[in-house]
């Protein structure tokens, strides 16, 4: 297939410019598209054949379901039901944005979209092309991300391209998706809110607006029990990994940095290739292996939106071994530390 690829600059966003891409969802086709978390993968979500196009594309496995974008808080009606009043609240102050509320499905989203669950997961996001696309294209768009299952998120079209390029029918270059972590997904389903995944929308502010909120316990775990299950299907699977082992060092950090010295040289000493992840402040003190510096400490969001395109850069040069410092975990930080633990496979070093 021969993969369409344009640029769009979302601060000069013209109606002509998402025609082509409009009518190919329309039409059942795939469009990957930026939004403000990472770039996704989209197809009509209530049409059970362009979903599919979706999973074969990925090769995601199919209980795991897709979020569906909308362009309008009203749009939530014709997709679910039992809707209660906190979905609205949410709605009403984090969308446009980063946070995606799962509620019961209404019978018009097909079992294909929601991995057979009976309920469904809606977005409605805050990056202009991609909300003036959904609008657009007139249909609900499933999207995940667009990478091959398993790999880091892409933030960047180039990583779309490397993973899609002849698997689908567009991709449209918005340059960098500016968060650079998934949406933070609350389950509203049941009697208590839950959070099944952390992103940039905290469990603080979330309670700001909506009172308790629960978090599933698979999430919080460090060392999680391989038979406990996620009620977010997807968090189960191995995610975000790099091709090369990836370690996370914890402890005061300057142990943490002597640490990863010492490991660094070892395994470049047996000539294997070696990355560092490093801390703009830190990253002076690396002597070993190729040292790349991820964002700032004194701006997590810097680092929140540095670390997938840090993982890719290291898989191009197919880095074996990756040592990176831990992030606190709290706030923004805990999802930081979610998706790095999931890159690692759980392999953490405590330093001491
Ligand atoms: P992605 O779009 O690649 O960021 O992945 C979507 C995430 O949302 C996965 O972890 C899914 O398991 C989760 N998800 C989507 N729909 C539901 C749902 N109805 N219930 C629970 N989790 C969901
Ligand atoms: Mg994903």
């Amino acid at each position: 297939m021969n993969t369409l690829i344009i640029k769009v600059d979302e601060l000069m966003l013209k109606p002509q410019d998402l025609m082509v891409a409009a009518k190919i969802l329309r039409e059942g086709g795939l469009v990957a598209f930026p939004t403000e978390t990472v770039y996704g993968l989209g197809a009509n979500a209530l049409d059970t054949l362009a979903a599919r196009k979706i999973y074969e594309a990925k090769g995601r496995p199919s209980d795991n379901p897709l979020i569906v974008h909308i362009s309008e808080i009203s749009d939530l009606e014709v997709l679910a039901r039992e809707i209660p009043e906190k979905a609205y609240q949410l709605a009403n102050v984090f969308w446009p944005g980063p946070l995606t509320i799962i509620l019961k499905k209404k019978d018009c989203v097909p079992n294909g979209t929601t991995g057979g669950l009976d309920t469904v997961a809606i977005r409605l996001p805050a990056n202009p092309i991609a909300r003036n696309l959904i609008a657009e294209s007139g249909v609900y768009v499933a999207a995940p991300s667009a990478n091959i299952s398993g790999k880091p998120s892409p933030t960047k079209a180039e990583h779309v391209i490397k993973d899609m390029n002849g698997k689908i029918d567009m991709i449209i270059d918005g340059g960098m998706a500016t968060l650079g972590l998934e949406s933070t997904i609350i389950d509203l389903s049941g009697s208590t809110p839950v959070i099944l995944r952390p992103g940039c929308i905290t469990k603080v502010m979330l309670e700001n607006v909506i009172g308790k909120v629960e978090v599933d316990p698979v999430i919080l775990s460090k060392n999680p029990d391989p038979q406990a299950v996620p009620k977010a299907p997807g968090m189960k699977y191995r995610h975000y990994a790099p091709e090369g082992k990836l370690t996370i060092y914890e402890g005061d950090t300057t142990l943490v940095i002597d640490a990863i010295n010492q490991k660094a040289k070892e395994k470049q000493d047996s000539g294997k290739c070696v990355g560092v992840i490093a801390t703009d402040e830190t990253s002076d003190l690396y002597r070993f292996g190729i040292v790349k510096t991820i964002g700032s400490r004194k701006d997590e969001a810097s680092i929140a939106a540095g670390l997938y395109a840090i993982l890719r850069e290291f898989d191009e040069l197919h880095t074996e071994y990756i040592y990176t410092e831990s992030f606190a975990d709290h706030s923004l930080g805990h999802a930081i530390m979610n998706r790095l633990l999931k890159a690692a496979g759980y392999r953490i070093v405590k330093v001491v």
